[in-house]
């Protein structure tokens, strides 16, 4: 039995038959009938979902911070940070882990409980710049947010490296149906984002994973998508909605904005299909008023990305949020509300450096104090 809050009355609901997919819409013919209901009783059904299963008052409030912006290799047919194209993004190399922190600090005082560290990178390779990365982790894993990381590909020792120092989640979106996917992007297979999803999930990492409506994609594509995270295991914990942000010197710039009834509807299937995920009203929101926010947040958007950008695109401020909780009703929610904190581990790889640092260091500081310490003279060749 349940109170249902939306029209004060009760109604039966057995919880037992759902479970991390609703077994009503296994199949890409029903999730399109779902997604074509009348708007009214699709956002109802949706709402009486979303409250069996979640706090309908808690929305997640998630910074997105760029670590490492532009000059990536891959062709996503809709980011404005892939080196081919020419936009206004300007590159910059990775952040140092004193500012991820001071941006983090500021981003849970603002009342973010994720942090989402997003790098353009094609893949995670081991190097001096992942070790940092992992320090990233673990530093922000200390002021108790949800630590997410969304970095490219990534292998399963890297993954298990992540997850020691405390990452919480690992964004890795599908974008769109394995159909349309070669319509958007060519440099990587379907598969390999797949595999990735895999290793975070093996690794005991929670999976943030969802797509773009707006591209130009049909109804059946954004079913599709959802048809793909049907087919897994286990789907992920959170699946992000984003409506395309066409940005000029894209392939896509000239796309047409979707209406926002298209994210009300995408949003309410996605929480009906998927009742346990945490459903993410993520890029497109500054096209879409008040009021077509409050419908997702009915229809189950359980998160939304707070602060003035999103990567390399606009976003609402802080404040304008804060005022649309207020109006709404709406409570930030806390960290660490759907699995529990992770533990950082020592990082043997860091620590090996920061050993011979220190070793080197002790070496110099003591020659130095030696009086027959001369320095090497360097003869430079005429
Ligand atoms: S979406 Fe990610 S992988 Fe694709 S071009 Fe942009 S930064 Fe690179």
């Amino acid at each position: 039995m349940y109170d249902c809050p939306v029209g004060g009355f009760i109604i039966f609901v057995d919880k037992n038959n759902y479970m991390k997919v609703n077994p009503a819409y296994r199949s890409k013919e029903a999730l399109v009938a779902l997604y074509n209901k009348p708007l009214l009783e699709l956002v109802f059904e949706a709402a009486t979902i979303h409250r069996q299963f979640h706090n309908p008052r808690e929305v997640q409030m998630s910074s997105l911070l760029s670590i490492k912006t532009g000059g990536c290799p891959e062709d996503c047919g809709y980011c404005p940070q892939a080196a081919r194209y020419h936009t206004d993004v300007e590159a910059h190399k990775l952040l140092s882990v004193e500012s991820v922190i001071e941006q983090a600090t500021n981003a849970k005082a603002n009342g973010s409980s994720r942090l989402c560290m997003g790098a353009a990178w094609r893949e995670v390779r081991n190097n001096r710049d992942f070790d940092t990365v992992v320090e990233m982790v673990q530093a922000v894993n200390n002021l108790d947010m949800e630590v997410c990381a969304t970095l490219g590909m990534m292998d399963a020792d890297q993954a298990v490296r992540l997850k020691n120092a405390g990452l919480f989640a690992y964004n890795h979106n599908l974008d769109t149906s394995k159909e349309f996917y070669d319509d958007v992007i060519s440099t990587r297979e379907y598969e390999d984002r797949l595999n990735t999803i895999e290793n975070a999930r093996k690794a005991g990492i929670t999976v943030c994973s969802g797509g773009i409506i707006g591209m130009g994609e049909a109804i059946e594509d954004r079913m599709g998508l959802l048809m793909s995270y049907m087919e897994m295991e286990t789907p992920p914990n959170s699946i992000p909605i984003n409506a395309l942000v066409a940005v000029e010197g894209t392939p896509l710039e000239n796309q047409k904005p979707i209406e926002q009834w298209e994210m009300i509807r995408m949003v309410a299937t996605t929480r009906i299909a998927f009742p346990e995920s945490v459903v993410r009203l993520s890029a497109g929101r500054t096209k879409m008023t008040m009021e077509g926010q409050a419908l997702c947040f009915m229809a189950g958007a359980g998160s939304i990305f707070a602060g003035d950008k999103l990567l390399t695109t606009p976003n609402p401020e802080f404040n304008e949020d804060k005022e649309m909780f207020e109006i709404l009703g709406l409570i930030p929610k806390e960290a660490f509300t759907e699995g529990e904190k992770p533990v950082t581990k020592a990082d043997p790889i860091i620590d090996a450096r920061k050993a011979k640092e220190a070793q080197r260091a002790a070496e110099l500081a003591a020659a130095k104090k030696d009086p027959n310490f001369t320095p090497r003279k360097v003869v430079v060749q005429e």
